[in-house]
């Protein structure tokens, strides 16, 4: 090993949900890297090109998520183009907003900065140490060659249960649909559209000339149900590609008005790995109040859904000193479909984030701390009307 390093929470993955995790834990006053593969903090709504930040409301008027997921939501347009329509209750009832990627990374560079996060980027996770089952240290590579960082706690926010998985936690795959997302320049949006045989296309207007473009398969068919592995990351990759380019020579003489200007640089698979945890929210708990619940939350499919996340569904059933965040955590089926999002992602961070500082400070594991001090801090992120039963009645 050729360096060696130690914090007091170490966030794997600098996704939205990393990035609110480490924003909470340094913010905490805890020493905090942020590990992250890529050079660009954001994960999928930066590399993946997702530029749809999802309601933090149900749909019906009244805001559920509060805190960082907000706090992030209006960063994602500091230096973009668009704006959250403060009157959304009165104009259709979703808080939501798109943004510009880039702008996005420019913004969540800055608070991390701001909050004091150390961030280690084009640094990519290869290894786990573990003394029985306490995760102790996570192995590195980057340009300065392989590395351990060691961590009283450490967050999973990989999106794909990378730490997890390489624990020997046990995981879960889920089934995807193809799907290829693309930045687009359109000189006149809707007048050089191609002929939609094959794919049903939806596109996502940012700001001026530029686009998402959606593409994916209409009939909605599995294209991969087995586990995630990188051999099913490459298929996946150059089949969307692969079909992108059989539209685009379509084109003919539009293509000086339509044009791609950028390509996901991160897998647009939606469900990939999640953890088994202590705790699992299934299809069965749509609606319901849940013991030890951290969050609520709209369902973006459906006005007037909600859903509950109870703080066990972060932790890991194997693996002490480890939680996780965002989309790999324990959720199943339709469940797994509403938490999967930006907004939600903020949040389980936020929560990941917090639960690591409390368990730092009380040289705890996040699984031994007592549910009623975590309560505690989130009452005084969430209005009572949006918080838990779970978490109110502490
Ligand atoms: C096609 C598609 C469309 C979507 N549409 C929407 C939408 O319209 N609105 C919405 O709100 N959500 C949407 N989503 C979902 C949403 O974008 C993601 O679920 C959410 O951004 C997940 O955030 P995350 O932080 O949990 O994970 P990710 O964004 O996946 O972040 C994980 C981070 O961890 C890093 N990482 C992974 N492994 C390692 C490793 N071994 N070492 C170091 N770093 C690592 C990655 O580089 C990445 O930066 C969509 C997703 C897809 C795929």
């Amino acid at each position: 090993m050729m360096f060696h390093k130690d914090y007091d929470i170490a966030v794997c993955g600098g996704g939205i949900a990393g990035v609110a995790a480490a924003v909470a834990a340094a913010r905490r006053g805890c020493r905090t890297v942020l590990i992250e593969k890529t050079i660009q903090p954001g994960g999928l709504a930066a590399n993946g090109l997702v530029l749809v930040y999802l309601p933090l409301c149900d749909g019906r008027g009244n805001q559920l998520l509060y805190g960082l997921p907000e706090e992030l939501m209006r960063l994602s347009n500091k230096y973009g183009p668009c704006r959250l329509d403060e009157n959304w209750r009165e104009k259709n009832g979703r808080m939501q907003v798109n943004f510009s990627p880039a702008a996005c990374v420019l913004a969540l560079d800055e608070v991390l900065e701001e909050s004091g996060v150390t961030v280690w980027l084009d640094t990519v996770i290869t290894g786990v140490r573990l003394e029985d089952r306490r995760l102790k240290a996570v192995e590195v590579f980057n340009k300065s060659g392989f590395g351990v960082i060691e961590a009283a706690c450490f967050i999973d926010a990989t999106g794909d249960a990378d730490v997890t998985f390489l624990s020997g936690n046990a995981c879960r795959n889920s089934a995807n649909a193809m799907v290829l997302w693309a930045l687009e320049h359109r000189g006149a949006p809707g007048k050089d559209d191609i002929p939609q045989d094959e794919y049903a296309e939806g596109v996502i207007p940012v700001a001026g000339s530029i686009c998402a473009a959606m593409r994916a398969d209409p009939l909605k068919k599995i294209f991969s149900d087995g586990p995630l592995s990188g051999e099913l990351v490459t298929r996946f990759t150059l089949e969307g590609r692969r079909r992108y380019r059989r539209d685009l020579a379509r084109l003919g003489a539009a293509k000086t008005s339509r044009f791609p200007v950028a390509l996901p640089a991160q897998v647009p698979l939606r469900r990939t790995r999640a953890i088994s945890g202590r705790a699992t929210v299934t299809d069965a708990d749509e609606g319901k109040e849940l013991p030890l619940t951290v969050t609520k939350l709209g369902d973006w499919r459906a006005a007037g859904r909600v859903w509950e996340i109870p703080y066990p569904a972060l932790l890991p059933d194997n693996v002490e000193g480890l939680l996780a965040a965002g989309r790999c955590i324990s959720a199943v089926d339709s469940a797994w479909e509403a938490v999967r999002v930006i907004p939600v992602a903020a949040k389980t961070g936020e929560v990941a984030g917090i639960a690591a500082a409390l368990s730092v400070r009380q040289g705890l594991t996040p699984g031994a701390l007592p549910f009623a001090r975590l309560a505690k801090e989130l009452q005084t992120i969430t209005p009572p009307a949006a918080l838990p039963r779970a978490c109110k009645e502490i």
